[in-house]
């Protein structure tokens, strides 16, 4: 029986959380999970970097004369393309598209701005869990709209020997980009031609998660920003956690207890 640990929580949670495993697998008509992979998003769920992320690019617009953005709105719009942020904030404050000119300015203003606020703090129990990850047998494929070299370039020095440029996408392999499901099944390719009930994805954002949900994927949100829960949820997280420390808690249970989940 894998109900073990989940029993810190209660037998009650035990019970939910594998009725929605079996919600999952009953919506996508799986008769069980075949776990291979885990999908890891970057920002907000391995590094602390949202908030730096989100200053630069208040500071850029606002530097290119467009005042009327909001902090929380550059949490809504994390993982989308630096491109598709400048586009739809261009078409709602200026009723224009930006010229690819503008796009190139302030996409390298906000990657200056984000190397000089971003403190390259990882998540507390991110490292652990990619471990655990790979200890259950379990490829960790990363899945990032993220192109910033400055946090790219130092996955290997703060989480070793997990990904490769093999178990790695990013935004030089995606065309459209999340809230689409590329990325996700990208990922599932880049973790061996998977099938959506072959991995489960970790994401923090709402348009991460939506793109993960439409790829099929099972969907554990981790909640590491200012958002309410419900935004996470609409999105499609099939469970919304309050933080990496909380997934640790329950990783094994989960990992051991999906197999044995069946629809
Ligand atoms: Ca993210």
């Amino acid at each position: 029986m894998c109900v073990g640990a989940f029993l810190i929580y209660s037998f009650t949670y035990y019970s939910k959380m594998k009725k929605i495993f079996q919600e999952y697998l009953r919506r996508n008509n799986y008769f069980s999970f075949d776990l291979k992979a885990i999908l890891f998003d970057m920002d907000g769920v391995l590094y602390d970097s949202m908030p730096a992320h989100a200053k630069s690019w208040l500071q850029t617009m606002e530097e290119f004369g467009i005042k009327n953005t909001t902090l929380e709105e550059y949490y809504l719009h994390e993982g989308r393309t630096g491109s598709s942020t400048i586009s739809l904030i261009f078409n709602r404050e200026l009723n224009r598209e930006a010229t690819p000119e503008e796009i190139q300015k302030i996409y390298e203003r906000k990657t200056e701005l984000f190397f000089q606020y971003n403190t390259e703090n990882t998540i507390p129990d991110a490292r652990e869990i990619l471990e655990m990850t790979k200890s259950f047998g379990l490829l960790p494929v990363l899945v990032t709209g993220s192109g910033q070299p400055s946090l790219l370039n130092k996955l290997d020095n703060n989480f070793p020997n997990i990904f490769t440029p093999e178990t790695m996408v990013t935004a030089f392999d995606v065309k459209i980009g999340k809230p689409h499901p590329e990325p996700f099944l990208m990922g599932l390719e880049k973790g061996g031609n998977l099938k959506p009930n072959q991995a489960i994805a970790i994401e923090n954002a709402p348009l991460g998660t939506e793109s993960a949900h439409k790829a099929g994927i099972f969907v554990i949100a981790v909640n590491t920003g200012p958002l309410p829960d419900k935004v996470l949820k609409d999105a499609g997280a099939d469970v919304v956690l309050s933080s990496m420390t909380e997934l640790r808690e329950i990783f094994s249970e989960v990992i051991e207890c999906v197999e044995e989940i069946r629809n």
